[in-house]
């Protein structure tokens, strides 16, 4: 086990779950810690995703009925090719099987998987042969209510609880694009065989955006926020670029603005969670890669033990998810658009001829007149056209009416929103939080081990430390976690063990701040404020305690902004 995972595990981040059952691959308990730091991971996404966009935030249920993932193609084409063993009955995911004993990145087709088995003579470790490959549906299936009950799936992604209430949502915008929808929850995938410990899990955390815009403007008011970031890009021909998201865009290396500004936007996100820029890349799928909903997405990865791990898949979904809902549900999911100017259209217009309809057609002639002028033609010179009149269908040529060319004026269409999709897998960042804030360094001739969390995304912020575990100093310091937490600020208090070992126990939990209560409290009410990372100290007075900690937790400022600085 990893340095870092065994700390994570004694000091309550995480553990496996169902740990005294024997364990389960693939799900994981968050302890006090690691819950701390994923809840403020999610605030920080709302910041960004929900309170800067023209978005709102829904919540929908976790399970499913049947009917959504027939419609979005989730039950038939959400599948990984899986091989199993006829000696030892183990299932792999084929393709991630293929990468660990052959290092080849395999198409995740059967016919693909089929030939490299072959060609290598592929075993199991047991040294059994694999049965033939096949697909394996990645949705946990469930019933709804009692007896043979209604099928239903555990959703594997938050997005869908969205398409399927768009016609609310938009009423909510009042009909207007561009909106954003956020959803953040658990997904549901049954992984065949998860063996990346808390990278690969059964049941986890998404945050999505559903960006809906009209696809003839794929842009953002605010993209020049982030035109000139530099960020590293891998296309899908395996092309390596550090350029400017305009520049990318200008190049055609990512497809438009709209994409071009959630990969920067993410960026940026990822960088304020404590994501190092030098371990962050963003790449695109491949063709073959894709989900069966995609056009074109790009791949926050991050630089772990575990190789570059994707943590946010930024998709152009077009229209798929809304057509396909529409397609099933027989509800109408467009959104009328008005052009900035009501356009003038020339169109052909059938002009009935009542003097000649009526003698021939008698009753029937006026209806016949109604249908003929609803009719749309294209050709001006058509000899004959077919009208419903009635539920009968009558032939009528072209002596009974004129074809005319008219100009008409419209006002705007109705269309199917595309939809931008920025979704988070919010333990795999927290994750990498974890992994790229880690770090050893030696204090006072001695190692520590140290973990730089970004000062607002902490789940301790700041530790409240008596330096003597006598009465006086006891009471004093009890008050200030009173005003702290009072404050918001996510405060611990220890007086067990000498301050030097309790420094160190806040700085392997990533604590920014300890405040200790000393003999000098006691005369002038001032506390020491120490950092974590450059472990220097300042005094300060309990009055501005309260200000001058928020202000260094809500920025990177160096503590010696805020006091004299204090030596032990
Ligand atoms: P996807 O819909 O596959 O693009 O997934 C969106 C995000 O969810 C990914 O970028 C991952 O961060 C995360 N994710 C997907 N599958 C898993 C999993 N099995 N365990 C943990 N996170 C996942």
């Amino acid at each position: 086990m990893s340095e870092l995972m065994e700390m994570l595990i004694r000091r309550g981040f995480l553990w496996q779950s169902f740990e005294i059952y024997g364990g389960m691959a693939g799900f994981i308990d968050y302890g006090p810690l690691g819950n701390g730091l994923r809840r403020r991971l999610e605030n920080l996404w709302r910041e960004f995703f929900v309170i800067n966009e023209r978005a709102v935030e829904i919540d929908t249920p976790t399970v499913n009925v049947e009917e959504v993932f027939i419609a979005s193609g989730h039950a038939e084409s959400f599948t990984d090719v899986a091989i199993e063993c006829q000696k030892c009955g183990k299932v792999f995911r084929a393709d991630h099987y293929i990468k660990e004993k052959l290092n080849i990145e395999a198409d995740c087709t059967i016919e693909a998987v089929k030939e490299i088995i072959e060609t290598y003579n592929l075993r199991c470790d047991c040294g059994g042969r694999f049965g033939e490959p096949f697909h394996f549906n990645l949705m946990f299936t469930t019933s709804i209510g009692p007896g043979k009950g209604k099928k239903g799936y555990l959703r594997p992604e938050t997005a869908q609880g969205i398409f399927i209430a768009f016609k609310r949502l938009l009423d909510y915008f009042r009909g207007k694009l561009p909106f954003g929808v956020a959803q953040i929850g658990r997904a549901y995938r049954n992984e065949i065989s998860p063996r990346q410990g808390v990278i690969r899990l059964r049941e986890f955390n998404q945050a999505e955006l559903e960006y809906f815009v009209n696809p003839k403007e794929k842009t953002h008011p605010q993209f020049e926020r982030y035109a000139n970031d530099v960020v590293k890009l891998v296309d899908k021909f395996d092309n390596e670029y550090k350029i400017t998201l305009k520049e990318a865009v200008e190049k055609g290396i990512i497809a438009h603005e709209l994409l071009a500004y959630f990969i920067g936007k993410t960026r940026r996100f990822l960088l304020k969670a404590g994501i190092r820029d030098d371990r962050l890349r963003f790449r695109q799928h491949k063709d073959d890669e894709r989900a069966h909903y995609a056009v074109d997405c790009w791949d926050a990865e991050a630089l772990t033990s575990y190789g570059w791990i994707e943590i946010v898949g930024i998709a152009d979904r077009t229209d798929y998810d809304l057509r396909k809902h529409i397609e099933h549900s027989g509800e109408d999911l467009t959104v009328f658009v008005q052009f900035k100017e009501p356009i003038k259209v020339k169109k052909l217009k059938i002009v009935p001829d009542l003097k000649k309809l009526g003698p021939v057609y008698r009753k029937k002639a006026k209806a016949i007149a109604k249908a003929l002028e609803e009719l749309e033609v294209k050709d001006k010179n058509i000899e004959k056209v077919t009208v419903e009149v009635d539920g009968e269908k009558i032939e009528i040529s072209s002596e009974f009416f004129n074809v005319e060319e008219v100009e008409e004026e419209i006002y705007g269409e109705k269309i199917i929103p595309h939809v931008i999709e920025p979704s988070f897998g919010l333990d795999r960042i927290t994750y990498t939080i974890l992994e790229h804030s880690f770090e050893k360094d030696t204090v006072d001739g001695e190692e520590r081990k140290v973990l730089r969390l970004k000062r607002w995304i902490a789940p301790v912020q700041v530790a409240v430390l008596p330096l003597l575990s006598k009465n006086e100093f006891i009471k004093v310091s009890l008050e200030l976690v009173d005003m702290l937490r009072n404050a918001g600020i996510y405060t611990e208090y220890d007086d067990s063990g000498s301050i030097g070992r309790r420094y160190r126990r806040f700085d392997e939990i990533g604590t920014p701040f300890c405040v200790t209560v000393d003999h000098q409290t006691l005369e002038d009410r001032t506390v020491t404020i120490r950092d974590r990372d450059t472990t220097k100290q300042v005094r300060v007075e309990i009055d501005r305690l309260v200000n001058v900690l928020k202000e260094l937790l809500s920025s990177e400022k160096d503590i010696t902004e805020f006091g004299e600085i204090f030596k032990a």
